[in-house]
């Protein structure tokens, strides 16, 4: 009966005449009518649910939204009444989402591919950045790539130093230019099923994770993610700054990256970044024995070894041809 009416409805509206009215009765008319306001109900619908699907993908401005949120929380935290007990698990969740989420996994691993990981520790790298609202791994390495390509010059997705605007605006990461829907960003998420969901329901993954904690205990929520995230992104915000601006240089680069001892600490070994910028393929950013590398440690004391001398990449513009995850 469908096929019929369906059959019926474009003679009618397409030729204007009524073709088959001769048979069709005044009842076949209005069982055509219903039959296309369900299809423009279904194109609505359709519309609808694609509207909401793009509010779950990875985009700066509501990275920046959850910064400022969670800086708020960071402020309150303090007097929240909650024991140290709870100051203890904010830290962890700044080691699990700073130093394996930002500095190992998407820093080290994803972007630079300066070390093997088996699966599990992709994974684990995977999850413990995105929860800490850092963006989807690929989409921050192809982020982080062009920072080294283009460092301080056009281009370059966050430097402050071609800032027309205050330089305090180079702490919010919703200014900053990530091209997240770049052709060849989707190219290679096509083929890697698990960093594609991520991808996809971004802020979907996220909010489900901090709604859960939330209803299991409201301090959980405050120590177990918002400080921790806070934390993560005012650190890596003020690290992509300060490292281009305060401290001394191993290596003449073209670029203003200095290293910063006490931003070293602060994040995990990330402010010994001159050094970083002179060798971007090295997993270890020490290179005088004072410059102690936090996140060099971890990654030793987790038994993950660097890639072998021949196929590391030399250079990143060899690891950027060689694309993110594609080998
Ligand atoms: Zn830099
Ligand atoms: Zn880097």
């Amino acid at each position: 009966m469908n096929l019929e009416l369906n059959d019926r409805a474009p003679a009618r509206f397409a030729g204007g005449a009524a073709v088959d009215n001769q048979h069709a009765g005044a009842g076949d008319i209005n069982h055509a009518r219903p039959d296309i306001s369900a299809n423009r109900r279904r194109a609505k619908a359709m519309k609808f649910l694609r509207r909401c699907r793009s509010y779950l993908l990875p985009s700066a401005p509501r990275i920046g939204a959850i910064q400022l949120a969670t800086g708020a929380a960071l402020v309150i935290a303090p007097f929240s009444g909650a024991t140290w007990h709870w100051y203890l698990v904010a830290l962890f969740g700044y080691f699990m989402h700073g130093c394996i989420g930002h500095s190992i996994g998407y820093h080290r691993y994803f972007a630079h591919r300066s070390f093997t990981a088996p699966k599990w520790a992709e994974v684990l790298f995977t999850f413990c950045g995105a929860l800490g609202c850092v963006g989807p791994p690929l989409a921050w390495s192809f982020m982080h790539r062009r920072h080294h390509a283009r460092p301080d010059q056009n281009g370059d997705p966050y430097t402050a130093h071609l800032y027309p605007r205050p330089h305090w605006r180079a702490l919010f990461l919703g200014d900053y230019r990530p091209g997240y829907s770049e052709k060849r960003l989707r190219r290679v998420l096509r083929n890697q099923p698990l960093q594609r969901v991520v991808h996809r329901y971004y802020f979907g993954i996220v909010g489900g994770y901090a709604l859960a904690l939330l209803a299991i205990d409201w301090y959980l929520f405050l120590f177990g993610w918002a400080v921790p995230v806070a934390l993560t992104l005012w650190i890596s915000a003020l690290d992509a700054y300060a490292a281009h601006h305060w401290g001394y240089r191993n290596y003449q680069t073209r670029d203003a990256s200095r290293n910063l001892w006490w931003m070293a600490l602060l994040f995990w070994g990330e402010g010994w970044h001159n050094n970083h910028h002179a060798r971007p393929g090295d997993w270890n950013f020490r290179q005088r024995w004072w410059e102690f590398d936090i996140g060099a440690m971890v990654i030793t004391a987790m038994g993950l070894r660097p890639f072998a001398a021949d196929k590391k990449p030399a250079t990143i513009h060899e690891s950027r041809r060689e694309g993110i995850g594609e080998a």
